[in-house]
């Protein structure tokens, strides 16, 4: 039977209860207006690749989350910024760790996936953005800038190490596809969990928090050192290449990652059009497009899902 193409899934982060701050439905309405232009691109024949990319953009212009523009502040005050990019069919991984002044880390990504150097650090990343033209960009944002300052002071209570969305504003990005000729991809973007030490690695340029191949495709947040630990992206990934189904592979994964009481969430699609999510933190902010109808996973309590159309 075939499968109605294309597919895709957006996430702008995971974590605690946003109902209590009345943040849902604003929330929801920012995810949708990244998913249905891009699911309209996709259906209009745009490539996996390019489609995650957008998906990207977008998510990192929006100052709510917590990548590009409105990224977390680091311990220092700075901010630096982690973005990466998994075609599946040629599973080809790029990306930078912890860039600062650019506005879509994940066009960094994007250069470097026909490069012989494919991920790259702070000063490597300012280079590349330098050797591209981008003009230097500040992603500060005022809202961010008194975050910090109210930490510094004490004065704000951080839930579950302040990673995502105990307040609207915060919460990593990504997306995944699956295009009209069977190709996947997955991209994240990130400013960190905020507060971090300098020089503090993501997972989310790493195969741990990103990762696809021609099976699947998957894209992690929550806590980055979770994730790692985990390997969350690949294990769900591998899982499926070794035959599982979509569902199993993240039943399974989330389960583990439970009862070692991680603090993480995953969204992802395999080959066969399934779309994916899964979760230990209490709210994963996020939302999909199955050829049909679009939906996502605000306000779900069960701790993973997958639909198939
Ligand atoms: N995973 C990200 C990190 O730890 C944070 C997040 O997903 O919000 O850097």
């Amino acid at each position: 039977m075939s499968v109605p193409l294309p597919k895709l899934i957006v996430h702008g982060g995971a974590g605690s209860s946003l109902q209590s701050k009345g943040g849902a439905p604003a929330v929801r309405e920012a995810l949708y207006q990244v998913l249905l232009p891009v699911y309209d691109q996709l259906s209009q024949g745009l490539p996996a690749l390019e489609a995650v990319v957008r998906a990207c953009r977008l998510l990192e212009d929006d100052p709510r989350f917590n990548a590009g523009t409105g990224s977390v502040l680091q311990s220092d005050g700075q901010i630096r910024m982690s973005a990466s990019l998994m075609d599946g069919p040629r599973r080809r991984f790029s990306g930078v760790i912890n860039v600062s002044r650019v506005q879509h880390p994940i066009d960094l990504a994007l250069a470097l996936q026909s490069g012989a150097d494919r991920t790259l650090s702070d000063q490597g990343g300012a280079e590349l953005a330098r050797e591209l033209g981008l003009p230097p960009y500040d992603p500060l944002t005022e809202a961010r800038l008194q975050e910090w300052l109210q930490e510094r002071r004490g004065e704000s209570r951080r839930a579950m190490a302040g990673v995502v969305v105990e307040s609207p504003g915060r919460g990593t990005i990504g997306a995944v596809a699956l295009d009209n000729y069977g190709q996947l991809a997955a991209a994240t973007s990130t400013g960190g969990k905020g507060f971090e030490r300098l020089g503090r690695v993501s997972d989310s340029a790493t195969p741990a928090g990103n990762y696809a191949s021609p099976a699947a495709a998957v894209s992690c947040t929550g806590i980055g050192e979770d994730i790692i630990e985990e390997c969350l992206a690949a294990r769900i990934v591998i899982r499926v290449e070794d035959g599982a189904d979509l569902e199993t592979a993240f039943r399974r994964s989330l389960a583990g990652s439970q009862e070692r009481g991680r603090d993480l969430g995953a969204i992802g699609i395999d080959a066969r059009g399934t779309i994916g999510w899964g979760k230990t933190s209490q709210t994963l902010l996020a939302a999909y497009h199955d050829g049909d109808t679009p939906g996502d996973t605000l306000g779900m309590d069960h701790n993973w899902g997958t639909g198939v159309a």
